[in-house]
């Protein structure tokens, strides 16, 4: 075999290392560092100036481990001076914060193999604690007592410090602090192989803030991320060492309940939850009410990994919510079945927005004085290819959910625009065209446009366009909703606000909105004719919108005596299902053109 110029000056280099460590060793007393190198000749100064001058620390040590050399570096991590940890054991560097297994190990890899290298936690002379990387490896000599061990420190602990930062990161919320859903998810999981192996139970708790989008809405995120914090240790406060809360997203907590002996412990830290939002929140000097609706599920009753309680809690939550928020609900099978339902609602509504199975239908607005059609309101209908014609209440709180209403409505303003212009077209003139928009849509920032868009391509008159949103979407952000309202009204849109006197919105806020015209709620007709106090409601708003200019609208007018009613009082407009339920556009027009021919019918 040809040996290289390299090989040969590698072979070279590593003889004369040997041959340092062989005097180091044979000198048996040194008293510097300096000492046992001085003794070395010139030849060896380049061995000299690395261990003087390198930045990772190293040490020799004999066959009884006791140490012998230890370079500047070394000297300068650990803190102590060469003569002051000469002849003493390599163990006097370990810190109790390493397990006695890793060293055992270490030991034993050292004297099968030869050598070994892994990360130790060891500790300087002051005390200090710290991250080092060490390589040992194990020299053999001719004779056992000539065997010596030598050893290379690097210092990681900024290292370490970095990567310990990434790890809290990676499992905790910035904004509170607390464990994230990766975390719970392995808490979770501990949990559940402690709990296996010891025969215990635990609970899972979910919670959703209820209306906490109201929040961040009409008060600003800095408020609603000070609510979540406050929340955060308000909940960490009650929980205290019985479990673990963290921040799964959003406004939602998660809670583990471990070690659990019955399910009435869990109750009572929900009793202690519930009460606790009885307080209001104070952010920025505001002081702010919040409620939180709570979905429980145990193991292992309800599920035996992490996956199926957290389903479960969330479908508990759910529960909790429709029952009326501010609730707690155990997870029991039925509810299950709920969510499967929803699930393949929501699978369904894709396919139909897809499949095109959506039909506006039209129902009629009357003019009350003249007894003539005045408008009309397009209402959806779902035609399901296997349980026929839907109403909306069937789909759209699962449209809303998905997002899918936004080009839902989008498409029903455009059908009912384009429909509306064909009947202007054959004579129905002035009918106005009422469209009903939802939240989601409205929230968008090209709303304007999308309408403007549609008006364009219908050719629609904007005048004839009444576009009814309700009262909560106008208070929530209510700069940004009036901004768009006022845009939609130079434009010639008219406004309505629908479900009148459902919402929350006081009568004295309705000034600043342009809108055209009140929408009762059926609610108040309809509840009992005889029903004083809702009549009361009835002639009360008629005449405050009276007093701000506004038309009014009644829906929901079934009798004559509700019409009549109504009329006394000034009502400019009904709809209702005395003149005619929502229904196709065939028949809606044929409806229309008997009303059109016909003297008054009111
Ligand atoms: P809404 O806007 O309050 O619509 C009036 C509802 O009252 C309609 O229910 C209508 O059929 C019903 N109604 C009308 N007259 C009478 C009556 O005399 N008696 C009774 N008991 N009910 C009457 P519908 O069609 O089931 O719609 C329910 C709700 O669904 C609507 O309430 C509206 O909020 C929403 N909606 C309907 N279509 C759309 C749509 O295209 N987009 C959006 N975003 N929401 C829609
Ligand atoms: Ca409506
Ligand atoms: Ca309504």
């Amino acid at each position: 075999m040809k040996v290289t110029g390299k090989k040969l000056l590698m072979k070279k280099r590593k003889k004369k290392v040997g041959e340092i460590h062989d005097r180091i060793l044979k000198n048996r007393e040194p008293r510097t560092m300096k000492t046992i190198l001085e003794k070395f000749s010139s030849d060896y100064e380049n061995v000299w100036q690395l261990f003087k001058h390198m930045n990772d620390g190293i040490m020799i040590a004999d066959n009884q481990q006791n140490i012998i050399a230890v370079n500047p570096s070394f000297e300068k991590m650990t803190g102590y001076t060469f003569d002051e940890i000469a002849h003493k054991n390599l163990r006097f560097l370990q810190s109790e914060k390493t397990s006695r297994i890793v060293f055992h190990d270490m030991w034993e890899k050292i004297n099968l193999a030869g050598s070994w290298s892994g990360e130790l936690m060891n500790e300087r002379k002051n005390g200090e604690l710290f991250w080092s990387y060490v390589s040992i490896a194990h020299i053999k000599k001719d004779r056992e007592e000539n065997n010596y061990f030598i050893g290379m420190i690097r210092d990681i602990t900024d290292r370490k410090k970095v990567e310990e930062r990434i790890t809290y990161l990676s499992y905790h919320d910035t904004l509170t602090q607390l464990p994230n859903r990766t975390l719970f998810k392995k808490q979770i999981k501990e949990a559940i192989r402690h709990a296996k192996h010891h025969d215990e139970k635990f609970a899972m708790l979910f919670l959703d803030l209820d209306h906490f989008k109201k929040v961040n809405d009409s008060l600003g995120h800095h408020i609603g991320d000070q609510l979540l914090q406050h929340i955060a240790k308000r909940l960490q406060k009650i929980i205290g060492t019985t479990g673990t809360v963290s921040r799964f997203g959003g406004d939602e907590f998660t809670i583990l309940l471990h070690p659990l002996h019955n399910k009435a412990e869990a109750y009572a830290m929900v009793k202690q939850i519930i009460q606790s939002f009885q307080t209001p929140v104070d952010c920025a000097g505001e002081k702010i009410y919040s409620n939180t609706s709570i979905g429980i599920s145990f193991y292992p009753d309800h599920g035996l990994d992490f996956h199926t309680l957290l389903k479960n809690a969330d479908s508990a939550m759910y529960q909790a919510k429709q029952a009326g928020r501010s609730q707690c609900q155990e997870y029991n099978y039925s509810m299950n079945q709920g969510s499967r339902d929803r699930l393949q609602l929501e699978r369904e509504l894709r396919n139909a927005v897809q499949e095109k199975q959506f039909q506006v239908y039209y129902q009629l607005q009357v003019d009350v004085e003249k007894g003539k059609p005045y408008g009309i309101e397009a209402l959806i209908r779902w035609a399901h290819p296997k349980k026929g014609i839907l109403p909306p209440a069937a789909f759209l709180p699962a449209a809303e959910e998905t997002g899918l209403i936004v080009k839902i409505d989008d498409w029903v303003l455009r059908t009912a625009c384009q429909q509306t212009k064909k009947w202007h077209d054959e004579g129905f003139k002035d009918l106005v065209i009422s469209v009903n928009i939802s939240q989601k849509q409205f929230d968008r920032y090209d709303f304007v446009d999308r309408v403007k868009q549609i008006l364009h391509e219908t050719q629609l008159d904007p005048g004839l366009l009444c576009l009814e949103i309700t009262e909560n979407m106008a208070i929530t952000q209510i700069e940004q909703a009036v901004e768009k309202l006022n845009e939609l009204k130079k434009i010639g849109v008219q406004l309505s606000l629908d479900d009148f006197g459902t919402g929350y919105s006081s009568l004295s806020q309705l000034k600043y909105f342009p809108i055209n015209t009140l929408k009762i709620d059926k609610s108040f007709l309809q509840q009992s004719s005889e029903d004083q106090e809702n009549h009361a409601i009835v002639k009360l708003i008629i005449s405050m919108a009276k007093s701000l200019n506004f038309s009014v609208i009644c829906e929901g007018v079934e009798t004559k005596e509700q019409l009549l009613l109504i009329r006394n009082e000034g009502c400019n407009h009904a709809q209702g299902y005395l003149f005619s339920k929502p229904l196709d556009f065939q028949n809606c027009e044929s409806v229309m053109r008997t009303m059109k021919e016909n003297v008054n019918i009111v």
